[in-house]
C-alpha cells in the first residue's frame, strides 16, 4: 500500500472550477490521488477545471463530493485544516514543513485529510473545530493568503518530499580516469603550445589554472574525449594556418 494513497485533500465550497483543475494537477505532480469537494457551488465552471486539470484528466474525474466536511473526514484519523490567518485555535498551527512527518507517520495505517478553505473566507470556526490538526504556510506578513491551488500545492510538496522517494537523476556517463584525464591534459598543453596561446615560460602556471578550472567539477569520459577532440583540432587548424604563412612567405 502506497502511503500517499491515504492522504486525502479535501476542498471545502470552492469558488473558481480554474482551481480545482488546477489541485487536480497539483496533487498528482506530487504522487496524491484522492481528491474531496465538499458543497460544491452550483456556479462553478467544471468546463475551466477540466481545462486546468490538464493530464490529470483521470483525476479530475475521479473527483468525489460531499455535502459536508464531517462526511468527507468521517473515515480520517488525522484531519489538519489548513489556515492563513490567526486567531481561534490557530495560534497552535504547525509549519506545513513540521507536519509532513506527523501526516507521513499516520497516512502508513490510516487514512488522513489535508483540508483547504473557500477562496473568499477560509474555513469556517466550526470546519477547523473538525480538525485534529492546523496547518500554515510560512509566508511574509505582507500578503499571508495564498491561492488555494498553491497551498495544495506546497502542502502536498512538503509531504512527497519528506518521504524522501524522489530519486535525482544521475550522471550516467562512466567517470574518467587519471590516465585519460592526464592524457587529456598533454594534449591541451600541446595545443596551448601550438596555438600560440602561451608562450613556454608561462605554460606551467597556465596547466595549473586548467587543472583547477577542470577538476572544479566530476570529469566524464565523454567529457575528455571532447576536450582531446577540442585540442586536437586546433592543433590541425593552427598547424593549416602555419602552412599557408609558409605558402605566402615563398611567394613573396
Ligand atoms: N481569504 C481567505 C484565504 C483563503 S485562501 C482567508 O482569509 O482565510 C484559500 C485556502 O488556501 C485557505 O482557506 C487555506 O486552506 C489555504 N491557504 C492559503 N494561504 C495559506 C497559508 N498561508 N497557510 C495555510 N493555508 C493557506
Amino acid at each position: 500500500m502506497n502511503i500517499l494513497d491515504n492522504i486525502r485533500v479535501v476542498l471545502v465550497n470552492p469558488m473558481h472550477g480554474g482551481n480545482i483543475g488546477a489541485v487536480c494537477r497539483a496533487i498528482n505532480n506530487n504522487g496524491i490521488t484522492d481528491l474531496a469537494v465538499v458543497d460544491e457551488r452550483p456556479e462553478t465552471d467544471w468546463n475551466e477545471a477540466r481545462k486546468l486539470a490538464c493530464n490529470a484528466r483521470e483525476q479530475f474525474e475521479a473527483i468525489k463530493k460531499f455535502d459536508t466536511l464531517r462526511e468527507a473526514v468521517a473515515d480520517c484519523t488525522v484531519v489538519a485544516g489548513t489556515s492563513a490567518r490567526t486567531g481561534f485555535y490557530r495560534d497552535t498551527s504547525y509549519p506545513v514543513r513540521d507536519f509532513a512527518p506527523i501526516a507521513l507517520e499516520s497516512a502508513k495505517e490510516h487514512k488522513i485529510a489535508l483540508v483547504f478553505g473557500r477562496e473568499d473566507k477560509g474555513l469556517f470556526n466550526e470546519e477547523l473545530a473538525l480538525c485534529s490538526h492546523i496547518i500554515q504556510i510560512p509566508t511574509d506578513e505582507l500578503y499571508r493568503s495564498l491561492n488555494l491551488s498553491h497551498a495544495v500545492y506546497i502542502c502536498c510538496y512538503e509531504i512527497y518530499t519528506a518521504l524522501g522517494i524522489f530519486q535525482p537523476s544521475e550522471e550516467s556517463a562512466e567517470e574518467a580516469n587519471s590516465d585519460l584525464r592526464e592524457r587529456m591534459f598533454d594534449l591541451w598543453r600541446e595545443m596551448m603550445t601550438e596555438t600560440q596561446f602561451v608562450h613556454d615560460q608561462k605554460l606551467d602556471h597556465m596547466m595549473m589554472g586548467l587543472r583547477r578550472i577542470f577538476n572544479r567539477g566530476k570529469l566524464t569520459v565523454p567529457d575528455c574525449k571532447i576536450l582531446m577532440g577540442l585540442a586536437k583540432q586546433s592543433m590541425w587548424v593552427a598547424d593549416q594556418w602555419r602552412k599557408e604563412q609558409n605558402k605566402d612567405k615563398k611567394m613573396h
